[in-house]
């Protein structure tokens, strides 16, 4: 792969995750005040009080960016988790028994991006990339791999994103999975399919614009996908339905790719409006998390715009849950309904334990060693 694409895609995911930072002057200004209050204490010279307000301080000067990812880490997971509850019988105990694995591993293809060469691209469609003047990208661009090659190469697929095309390959695994009766490998690709299922269903995911970067709006990726579902989410409606079956994947995806990209003129400019009326201070509040101090959307402008979209993202996340229990449900169909009895009790085996436990590790050092997003 041209070592240009992959720095593209590992930029545009940092870049989304790169969701707020503190204002620079603002944390100057609040360690000023720190310093000046030691100093007066030291002046004082009460070192007892010194030692308290260092130990108190502690955790509110270690300020740092929210972190993000793709959905957000506790969407990916919701998404997964509820859509065992789509299944049919059949396929549904099967779900059931492993729905903490399905849950617990529905963020791994986030985990993967900076270890894996390839993987960062597979989470986005930059579709707009494509556009020519008034022509209808949806149109122009051709759906199928082959042909899109064709048209655009390969380079360029990959540079500006593929997760419609992913989403159909990991469909033709996750059958093939199905059909070899592989445990191991059922469990891991349902939940890798859920989580790029859950990225085509985002807006942000399928413009160059992914975060606001190209109108002044940096931030609102994560807001969208992250902080309106951290506040709200536990109140949307999780009853999506029966899964049902999907004659074309590969079409669904698209279809899933194009109401995305749909919403994204909403997602974008709704936030402008409320911007206007909201000053810096209340449109952003700052939160403890852990022992760290984080600057997020308030909770009042999150509300504000969550409204202002009449439950988007409740919609895109319910939509969400109804197509990864139907491609799970069309995979295991396609594989000619196997008896999934036959894994009841079964564990992970210990050669996967160790892949998924080596993959943890890798994206550990990766962010340790610089590939991170913090380092770039
Ligand atoms: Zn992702």
């Amino acid at each position: 792969m041209n070592p240009n694409t992959y720095q593209r895609g590992l930029k545009r995911v940092c870049d989304a995750e790169k969701q707020l930072r503190i204002d620079p002057l603002q944390k100057l200004q609040f360690v000023n005040i720190y310093w000046v209050v030691l100093l007066y204490i030291y002046i004082m010279r009460r070192p007892i009080l010194l030692f308290v307000l260092v130990l108190l301080l502690m955790p509110v000067i270690g300020f740092r960016m929210m972190g993000h990812s793709s959905w957000g880490f506790y969407a990916h997971k919701r998404i997964n988790r509820m859509a065992v509850f789509t299944l049919p019988p059949g396929v549904f105990g099967f779900y059931k028994d492993n729905i903490e694995f399905v849950t617990d591993h529905a963020v791994d293809p986030d985990k993967r991006r900076y270890a894996v060469t390839g993987e960062a691209q597979r989470h986005y469609i930059d579709i707009d990339h494509y556009k020519i003047e008034e022509e209808d990208v949806f149109v122009t661009v051709p759906k199928k791999w082959k042909d899109a090659i064709k048209k655009y190469t390969e380079d360029t697929l990959q540079a500006y994103g593929i997760v419609p095309w992913h989403i159909e390959v990991m469909m033709f695994r996750l059958t093939k999975a199905f059909q070899e009766e592989n445990y191991d490998q059922i469990l891991k690709l349902s939940a890798d399919l859920g989580h790029y299922v859950g990225d085509a269903h985002v807006p942000l995911h399928t413009t160059e614009n992914y975060n606001g970067q190209l109108t002044g709006q940096k931030g609102i990726h994560g807001f969208w996908e992250s902080r309106i579902p951290e506040l709200f989410a536990e109140e949307y409606d999780y009853f999506v339905g029966k899964a049902y079956y999907i004659e074309e994947p590969l079409e669904f995806a698209w279809q899933a790719v194009k109401e995305s990209h749909h919403a994204v003129d909403s997602v974008l400019n709704f936030e402008k409006i409320l911007s206007k009326q909201f000053p810096e201070d209340r449109k952003y509040s700052y939160e403890t998390r852990g022992n760290v101090t984080v600057k997020v959307y308030s909770q009042e402008f999150t509300k504000a715009y969550s409204d202002m979209m009449a439950g988007m993202v409740e919609r895109r996340m319910r939509k969400t849950i109804i197509a990864v229990g139907s491609l799970w449900y069309t995979a295991w169909v396609n594989a000619g309904k196997p008896d999934l009895n036959k894994h009841k009790n079964k564990q992970i085996s210990p050669e996967m334990q160790q892949e998924l436990q080596a993959e943890d590790k890798l994206h550990q050092e990766g962010k340790i060693k610089g590939r991170g997003c913090d380092h770039n």
